[in-house]
């Protein structure tokens, strides 16, 4: 998939200058064409786009509306969109910035020109979708880090309390697995642990690292499935799992886990977590290798 093409999506009524266009970008892009802007939004909706450039004279549409649409989407808003356009007055420009256009060609464009600011915006583009993946993901793991995890948990907790569950992870007695093998095999046990776990959840659980050995997952469950049975099997998974240091040794841990159940009266997220926390802790407190559910 690295190799793909980036997608661009031009818009403009004149055949003349889709031609131009196309002529111009087709070696280097993917391009999707649009003649109007009702069929623009279809395709951005349906299609994923890295980036469209925008007539703004239009019969029905016009551009500026194209891009409010657009702007106001979660599936559209990220999109840049470059205006490519006639009109040359600073009232046209500026209400092209003001709806939201990342850039302004006028025409009869620099086709060198416009190819640098294709470019320009597509490396932009690539460059924010990478920092948002490393702001999100914790980078030894692989999982949410503590900030993406809450973000979308907190959205998930807004949609819908029903049959939705918080879960608190942390694994047992690990400052001896540290002591005793060294810190880089405690790194490659928190990977190990974390593995196994995200392969028992379904897609839509939301599962995390909270910090060092501690993990919290935020899921929906069937009302037909018992929540304390998943819990259960991943915390034998784990139990059952060896993971192996230099030729011989092969190290053993063991996870705690508290589950807590929202309610119509769990006041937010923070609260739903910290009743599984308290969990975990009677787990803790319990003897450890256990899963306590609060419901
Ligand atoms: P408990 O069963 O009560 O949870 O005991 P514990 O030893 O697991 O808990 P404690 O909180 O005392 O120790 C956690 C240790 O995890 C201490 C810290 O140095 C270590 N740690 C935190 N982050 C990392 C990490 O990224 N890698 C490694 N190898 N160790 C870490
Ligand atoms: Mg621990
Ligand atoms: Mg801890």
């Amino acid at each position: 998939m690295k190799d793909k093409k980036p997608t661009i999506l031009v818009v403009d009524d004149t055949e003349t200058n889709i031609d131009i266009l196309l002529e111009l970008l087709s070696d280097d892009y993917d391009v999707t064409v649009a003649l109007n802007g009702e069929s623009a939004l279809e395709i951005a909706n349906e299609e994923i786009l890295d980036l469209i450039l925008l007539d703004i004279m239009m019969p029905d549409m016009d551009g500026y509306k194209v891009c409010e649409i657009l702007k106001e989407s979660e599936k559209t808003k990220d999109i840049p969109i470059i205006f490519i356009t006639a009109k040359t007055d600073e009232d046209s420009i500026e209400r092209a910035y003001e709806v939201g256009g990342i850039d302004y060609v006028t025409k009869p464009f620099k086709p060198r020109e416009l190819s640098a600011r294709v470019k320009t915006q597509l490396n932009l583009k690539f460059l924010i979708e990478h920092l948002e993946i490393i702001a999100s993901y914790d980078q030894m793991t692989g999982i949410y880090n503590r900030r993406k995890f809450f973000e979308l948990s907190e959205k998930r907790f807004e949609q819908s309390r029903e049959n939705l569950y918080a879960v608190m992870i942390d694994i047992d007695k690990f400052k001896a697995i540290n002591d005793t093998y060294g810190h880089p095999t405690g790194d490659e046990v928190i990977k190990q642990v974390t593995k196994t776990i995200s392969k028992a959840l379904s897609a839509e659980s939301i599962f995390g690292r909270l910090g060092g050995e501690e993990f919290a997952i935020v899921c929906y469950l069937e009302p037909n499935m018992s929540i304390s049975e998943h819990l259960e099997s991943i915390r034998k998974s784990v139990d059952n799992l060896r993971i192996g240091v230099g030729r011989e040794t092969l190290i053993q841990c063991t996870i705690s886990i508290g589950i807590a159940k929202a309610k119509a009266e769990t006041k937010n997220l923070d609260a739903l977590l910290k009743k599984a926390d308290i969990a975990l802790y009677d787990a803790k407190g319990g003897g450890r290798n256990r899963v306590i559910f609060r419901s």
